[in-house]
This record gives C-alpha cells, structure tokens and sequence, in this order.
C-alpha cells in the first residue's frame, strides 16, 4: 500500500506528458474558487485571450474544454459531424487513425486519405479527394502527428477547403506552443490542442478553437448532438460573458494551471519559444544521427518537438528504454502500431526543450551503448549536437 505519494524524480523526455515549470505546479495548490464566482469569470476571460493569441484567431469561442487531448479529438468530430455525413481524414499514424475511428462512431462515413508512416498527408491528394467525391463536411487533419514525428502542412489544405466550401478541423495537440498555429490565416475552422505536450501543463484541459462558420453548421445541424458532455453549444453558454450557464463543473485548478502555463509562454515570447524548439530539435537530430540513429521523417516534414528515430534491429530498444528510465531516471518513448519495436519517440516540449536535457540525454544514450559493445567511441553524440549549439557563434 502507497501511504504517501513519493513518485520517483523523472526527466520527462518522451511523447508528453512533459515536464511543467514550478509556477504551474504552484498554480495547482492555489486555494479554490467556485466555477460561477464573478473572480473566477474575470480569470477565464484572460485564459480565453491568451489562447486566441496562441491559436492566432479572434474566435469568440476559443475555450479550454474539460478532458485531455482526445476529448477535444472528440468534441470536433461530434460536434461537426452528424449520422451521413463524409470526412476527408488523412491517415498517416495513430492520431489520423482515431480521427478516422471517431467519424465512424459518430455515423460519418470517413474517407481516408494515406500516406505511408513518417510522411506527410500530399495536399495535392487532398484536392483530388476533394474532386472525386463531391461535397463533404469536413477535412480532419493531425498538424503534428506524434506517433511518426511528421509535420503536416496545413496552410494549402485551408485554402483548398475554403474553395470547396467545407470545414478544416486540424489537430494541434503536440504542435501548439512548439511551433507555429496560425488559425485564421490558414482557414482552420475546428483547432483543439492539450495541456501536457508543449504548453507543459498537467493533461486534463483540451484547448479549443471553433470559427463562426462552424459554429453556424453546428447550430445548424439536423440532430442535436449525441455527446451531451461535449455538446458546444451548452459549454459555449457556459464560457459566454452574457449567459455563464451552469452545464458542468470547471476543473478549476487545472484552469489555473493552464493559466500560468499561458502566462509562462507569453513571458518567453512565441517567436523564442519556437526557435528553442527547433535549436533543441536540431541538435539532438544531429547527436542522434552520430549514433546511426536516423530521423524517420524527411528533414523538411520533421517535427522539432517530437523525434521519432529508427533503431537498428542489432539494438534492444526495449531493454535502453528500459535502461534509460531505471539507471538515468530518463522517459522515451517507443514506437506505436507498426512501428512498436523499431522507432524510439523523443520528445522536447515545452519546459523538456532544453539544451541540458538534449546533452543528458546523449551522454546516457551513448552510456548504455557502450556497455552493451554496440559502440566503442564515446563522445560523438555530444561533439555532434555542441557543433548545432555552437553555429550562431
Ligand atoms: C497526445 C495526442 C492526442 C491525445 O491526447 P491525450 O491527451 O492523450 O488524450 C491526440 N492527438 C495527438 C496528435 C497527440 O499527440
């Protein structure tokens, strides 16, 4: 029987959750306030610009929804998508795939577009789908598909649904705060993110973003919608100043931790933000690929917050991961599907991207492969990711 809570000291480095600054972890032990207080109103009005600014939209409805990244998967397609309806899904890794799977249970018929694990989504197959099939409701795209480390241009796929007159609901939950997400500029109309990837909160918050064009077809649609939890148009007279209606009980404190989470990033500035993502990126590619662990994605569609690399077969990828969390107290994660046993998923988010934890990292990787004989020179790694470090100087 665990008596008190004394987890052990972890270096968060793997698909998230992500390591959160002490500031969040305050935010969380600050005495409650009731969800309907007129206080707590004024804080989820300042969380509600703070994540426009983020999302880069004016969106009245940009919300933090109850529930981790999946309930804002779930909340987009129940929302959008009523029994009949078509989805274009791109399919290129476990997240295209649920989205496809939750069109599905939500009686739409999903029309995957695929693409090979560790590629992009080709607009231009976008566009012939689009042709082929005539109207749909909806494209659902993942910005930055986790399980393969690749980054899916959204921009040309907005434009593309603007013409067809179709809605654009993109997954942005390991992209926002890592990378850029411009909402309005590329036509996205269904945005939902999480807490625990680069925003370096606790997961339990879905941030989400839903233009007036789709929330016109939501109030528009034919059956009300099947989830009442997630139901927008009740949680929206909820967020609204005007009505504040009672649907379900705020996570308070994890407001509050998003909020300092949000209040973090502000101080740190988008722009650096995402140029220490990609510096860190970078160099750890560069440390990695010493070690003849190369990126599975093409440079130019590689995610600088998520690496996924391929381990040679002769290396125990289980027993370093194993190795790496027991001797180094280091979090990695492994391969999903058909990559479970072939791919090791790095991640440097938020508060984890940091140029300590890239050199940490390498030297324990290089460690553990030394001791096992796959490799007799030390240093490599660490000389390949400094050189990364070292070019603006
Ligand atoms: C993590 C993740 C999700 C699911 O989020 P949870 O917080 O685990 O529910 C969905 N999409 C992508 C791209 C993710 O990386």
């Amino acid at each position: 029987m665990i008596r008190s809570l004394d987890p052990p000291k972890r270096l968060l480095l793997g698909p998230g959750p992500s390591m959160v600054h002490p500031r969040v972890l305050q935010a969380l032990s600050t005495p409650l306030i009731g969800h309907l207080d007129p206080a707590f109103l004024a804080i989820m009005n300042d969380l509600q610009s703070r994540l426009r600014h983020l999302f880069s939209t004016a969106n009245r409805m940009t919300i933090a929804l109850s529930g981790t990244g999946s309930a804002g998967m779930e909340a987009a397609i129940v929302n959008v998508v009523e029994p009949g309806d078509a989805v274009i899904v791109g399919v290129n890794g476990v997240f295209g795939t649920r989205l496809a799977t939750v069109v599905e249970r939500c009686g739409g018929t999903a029309i995957r577009v695929e693409a090979p694990w560790g590629q992009i989504i080709p607009p231009d197959m976008i566009e012939t789908t689009l042709r082929r099939t005539g109207p749909v409701k909806a494209v659902a795209l993942v910005h930055a598909e986790t399980s393969t480390g690749a980054w899916q241009p959204i921009e040309p796929i907005g434009r593309l649904c603007r013409d067809h007159d179709t809605l654009l609901i993109v997954d942005a939950v390991t992209s926002l705060g890592g990378v850029p997400v411009e909402v309005d500029q590329w036509s996205i109309d269904v945005c939902y993110s999480g807490t625990q990837k680069c925003l370096s909160c606790p997961p339990g918050l879905a941030p989400l973003t839903v233009s007036a064009r789709a929330m016109d077809a939501i109030s528009r649609r034919r059956t009300p919608c099947r989830s009442w939890y997630l139901d927008l148009s009740l949680i929206a007279d909820y967020w609204a100043e005007g009505t504040r209606a009672y649907h379900h009980t705020a996570p308070i404190s994890m407001l509050y931790a998003l909020h300092e989470a949000l209040c973090l990033i502000e101080e740190e500035g988008l722009p650096a933000r995402f140029a220490r993502h990609r510096l860190n990126g970078d160099a750890l590619v560069a440390g990695l690929a010493a070690l003849d662990l190369p990126p599975l994605p093409l440079d130019e569609h590689r995610l600088p917050m998520l690496t996924c690399v391929t381990v040679p077969a002769h290396i125990d990828e289980a027993a370093v991961r194993q190795q790496l969390l027991q001797t180094f107290g280091i979090e990695i994660g492994g391969g999903l599907g058909p990559l479970k046993g072939k791919v090791w998923r790095i991640g440097l988010m938020g508060e984890s991207s940091t140029e300590a934890n890239v050199l940490m990292l390498l030297n324990a990787v290089e460690e553990l492969f030394i001791r096992s004989g796959w490799l007799s020179t030390p240093g490599h790694a660490l000389q390949a990711a400094t050189r990364i470090y070292n070019r603006g100087l």
